[in-house]
């Protein structure tokens, strides 16, 4: 029996995309090789990476002026790639500051460059609770970007509109919440997200990237790190990480036969309510720091009344196969989180483990 996975990352995939893997594993496609042993170079997975490219595309409606680049190193890498190509000397960079993510990413920028702080919702006792708003923002209108974190996943928040920017390229790191709603990329110049949260295993970064914007980066640094040279050679520059992107070929295909982002928007949304709805209607046994309007539907944080019972609650969830619950570190409690892959049953499973403990410890 498979268990009800909440991890935050790496993070469940949907049983579909599993058993086509271990189906096509020891011959793809009637190769007589598994897809792992084949050269990037070469029709068979040649299909596979063209196919996750135009997957992506379609499900994020990503307009023709965008490419979809398929690059290692994790969200991590995208903090300084990012100001390494776009913040030039005498250009400064804003930052969008809601949680652990937007800090290493501004220390990344301010590494390569100049970066400021454009709007912070830091509290003094180092959360972050909430996402700003219109009036704590304030943008500088020469910036060479803004950026944001779309969903926090240490500290449960999600921004639920974006700002507007104007002119200033908006950059977002979506690695917690990509496909999991609709999203306007148009107003997007980049966005990045590790797969490894909401979309297939470790090993594979998206970028969704204005091409010329990205042809417009510096050129004296390092090959690698230039988006130029990844949207020229589409993705081919070197060796990508095939088995990654071959099972996220799987997810994408499940996800499009689920109904795509408008379903699994609908879908989650239910789903993260049903969680805090349950949370909440156990009086004060479970409190959640977030308020209603910047909740994370991918990232449910809560924390309990009764901090001693926080070992027995882990210890009972595991013994029910529900994993993966332990906050971050940094934010402390507990931490559902509830990306595509995780089913209504398995919430629903939580939601009763919810209920009950709260039942017989209250
Ligand atoms: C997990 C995470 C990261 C870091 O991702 P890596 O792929 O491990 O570098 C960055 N941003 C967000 C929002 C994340 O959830």
């Amino acid at each position: 029996m498979r268990a009800h996975n909440f991890s935050a990352g790496p993070a469940g995939l949907p049983l579909e995309a599993l058993e086509q893997a271990r189906d096509e594993l020891l011959d793809f496609e009637g190769t007589g090789m598994s897809i792992l042993e084949q050269s990037h170079r070469d029709a068979p997975y040649a299909a596979v990476h063209a196919e996750v490219q135009s997957l992506i595309r379609e499900l994020t409606g990503a307009p023709e002026s965008h490419d979809v680049l398929l690059l290692q190193g994790g969200a991590s890498l995208q903090f300084a790639m990012v100001p390494m190509n776009f913040l030039r000397r005498g250009k400064s960079a804003d930052y969008l500051m809601t949680g652990v993510w937007s800090d290493k990413a501004l220390v990344e920028a301010q590494l390569v460059g100049n970066a400021r702080i454009a709007g912070s919702t830091l509290r003094a006792d180092g959360r972050y609770t909430s996402i700003p708003r219109t009036e704590q923002i304030s943008l500088d209108p020469s910036a060479a970007y803004v950026h944001l974190t779309s969903n926090n996943t240490v500290f449960g928040t999600q921004w639920h509109r974006y700002p507007d920017t104007g002119k200033v390229p908006l950059v977002a790191d979506f690695s917690s919440d990509f496909l999991s709603r609709p999203v306007d990329v148009s107003r997007f110049k980049l966005i990045y997200a590790g797969a490894q949260k909401n979309l297939g295993p470790a090993g594979l970064t998206i970028v969704l990237v204005d091409r010329e914007w990205a042809r417009e980066g510096r050129q004296d640094i390092p090959t690698m790190l230039r988006y130029r040279t990844h949207s020229e050679a589409d993705s081919l520059y070197n060796t990508p990480p095939t088995l990654s992107i071959y099972l996220t070929r799987n997810v994408l295909r499940w996800l499009k036969a689920q109904g795509g982002t408008a379903a699994m928007a609908a879908r989650n949304a239910d789903k993260a309510q049903r969680l805090y709805a349950a949370l909440e209607g156990c009086g004060d046994f479970y409190r959640v720091p977030v308020g209603r309007e910047d909740r994370s539907v991918m990232n449910v944080v809560f924390t309990l009344g009764d901090a001693s019972l926080e070992k027995p609650f882990l210890i009972g969830a595991r013994a029910a196969r529900l994993i993966g619950l332990k906050g971050h570190r940094l934010a402390g409690g507990m931490r559902a989180s509830l990306y595509n892959a995780v089913s209504p049953a398995d919430v629903d499973a939580l939601v009763d483990y919810v209920k009950d403990f709260a039942r017989r410890n209250g």
